[in-house]
């Protein structure tokens, strides 16, 4: 029997304004356990929750990059759980009135273009985070992240592979880059996805029972459990048994999912709404203004570079990767008109050095100026692009013009005639094998000359010149 999965994404995404959800906590990752909570996000008796406006504004502004319709009344609801994480023994987030429903986004698949409903969006806030200590036998909980901002974003299950999930979250990590609205390390959490998968037999139109697998933070666990998931359904059907409706979670070390919670009664949260939160009506006024303030969107950013500058898919793909870099390529073409040229400094010499030095293409600096008048040095040939790395290293680290860096070292190509017949006269005698092997028909020697003659100018020869002058030499003593 062949199967066919269907694939539901519930992706969360840790808000990056400064303060949490409902108190004014600080929301910095790294700080020391439990110095960033309070009476609100630590839910003491009494404690009154405030809504952050920011929240709320970027929230509407993902809803509107992912195609919502957004509602006209949101309200917030608490979802009741117990857990050591969760010091109010309720979460709260929005059930009866999200933020928005009924949008999309458009992926690339291997088949073509496919668009991925998206079935709501919701704001709520982010738990603690349990530290277990096994060697010790103890469990430690940091409340810093309990009332983070998250927006969580349920997908139609309209996924059907591994590799259209990582394109599809991989979209939506860039869209909120783009929007500036989270950091979307998954590494450090602020983007999480629960994946639910089902399978049923290829020609059904209906879906099967499905699993939810939980918490998963990086795209190998997802793939990985996508996968292992799809095998062990797979088992069950063709033996004929039955589909446990159940929650499970990744084991990363045994590489399996394994069941957390059955869901055969459906999961009781008891949602209710918050009575301390007021219903808000969000309006028309408020979703313009917002709407104003919305910035191009990486997909319309990928076509251009595609199409206006001819560049490659993986090229486009990794200058967008990093949307500062995707701005600092389109402002050093304002300069210097050579897409390809310039992605490949960027994409290259400069991607080396920012990790080298580990920093971030905001605070380089390079400016586009400058570093249009380096390729424009190469383009005159005043410097061979080899020179020119060494430069652009300089610049990096000094913030030095090039001319003054090509100046100071004195790393100006040598054109003169005399010097470079010089220099080659002096590797012919130095050299008298090679120059006899040369006569005996060994071409190749002639790259070694060239090398040994470009050594002794420290790479500054210009090369059309030298091999001129290196080979007029050679074929005259020949004769
Ligand atoms: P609940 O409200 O019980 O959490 P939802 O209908 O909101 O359920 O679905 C949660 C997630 O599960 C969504 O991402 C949805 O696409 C996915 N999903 C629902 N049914 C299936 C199914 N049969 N197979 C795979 N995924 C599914
Ligand atoms: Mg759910
Ligand atoms: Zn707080």
């Amino acid at each position: 029997m062949e199967f066919k999965k269907a694939i539901g994404l519930e992706v969360h995404i840790e808000l990056s304004t400064s303060r949490k959800l409902f108190c004014n906590c600080n929301t910095r990752f790294g700080a020391r356990p439990n110095s960033q909570s309070c009476n609100i996000c630590l839910g003491r008796p009494g404690a009154m929750p405030i809504l952050s406006r920011k929240a709320v504004d970027y929230a509407i502004l993902a809803g509107l990059a992912l195609n919502l319709h957004i509602s006209d009344y949101m309200s917030f609801d608490r979802k009741a759980y117990y857990y050591p994480d969760l010091p109010k023994a309720y979460q709260i987030t929005q059930y009866y009135q999200p933020i928005g429903v009924d949008g999309y986004i458009d992926i690339e698949t291997n088949k073509g273009p496919k668009r991925v409903r998206i079935k709501r969006l919701h704001l709520e806030e982010d738990a603690g985070k349990l530290i277990h200590q096994p060697e010790k036998q103890i469990t430690k909980v940091d409340y810093n992240r309990a009332g983070i901002p998250l927006i969580e974003v349920v997908t139609e299950p309209d996924l059907n592979t591994a590799e259209e999930c990582q394109t599809f979250l991989e979209q939506l990590r860039l869209i909120a880059l783009y929007l500036g609205i989270s950091d979307c390390k998954m590494e450090e959490g602020s983007l999480r996805c629960d994946v639910n998968i089902s399978l049923n037999s290829k020609d059904s139109k209906l879906h099967g029972t499905r699993v939810e697998i939980k918490n998963l933070n990086s795209f190998k666990a997802i793939q990985k459990a996508i996968e292992y998931e799809f095998e062990r359904q797979r088992e069950i059907l063709v033996k004929g048994s039955t589909i446990v409706a159940e929650t499970r979670r990744w084991n990363d070390k045994l590489k399996k999912t394994e069941s957390m919670k059955k869901r055969d009664r459906g999961d009781d949260y008891r949602y209710m709404p918050d009575p301390e939160l007021p219903t808000i009506r969000i309006g028309d006024k408020r979703i313009k203004h917002i709407s104003l303030k919305m910035p191009e969107l990486p997909a319309t950013i990928y076509k251009r570079f595609r199409q206006n500058y001819c560049l490659s898919e993986k090229d486009a793909r990794l200058l967008l990767s990093i949307p500062d870099l995707a701005r600092l390529f389109e402002a050093c073409l304002l300069e210097y008109n050579k897409p390809q040229v310039l992605c490949n400094w960027l994409t290259g010499d400069l991607l080396r050095l920012i990790k080298e030095s580990n920093t971030d293409i905001k605070s380089i600096k390079l400016s586009p100026m400058m570093i249009k008048d380096l390729l424009i040095m190469i383009d005159n040939g005043l410097i061979s692009t080899t020179i020119a790395r060494k430069v652009f290293i300089d610049m990096f680290y000094s913030g030095h013009k090039p001319q003054l860096i090509v100046e100071r070292k004195k790393l100006a190509q040598v054109t003169d005639q005399k010097t470079l017949e010089a220099v080659t006269d002096l590797v012919l005698k130095q050299n008298k094998s090679s120059v006899s092997d040369y006569k005996a028909g060994k071409k190749k020697v002639l790259s070694y000359l060239m090398g040994q003659a470009m050594e002794k100018t420290e790479g500054k020869a210009n090369p059309v010149i030298l091999k001129e002058i290196l080979t007029s030499r050679l074929d005259q003593s020949k004769s």
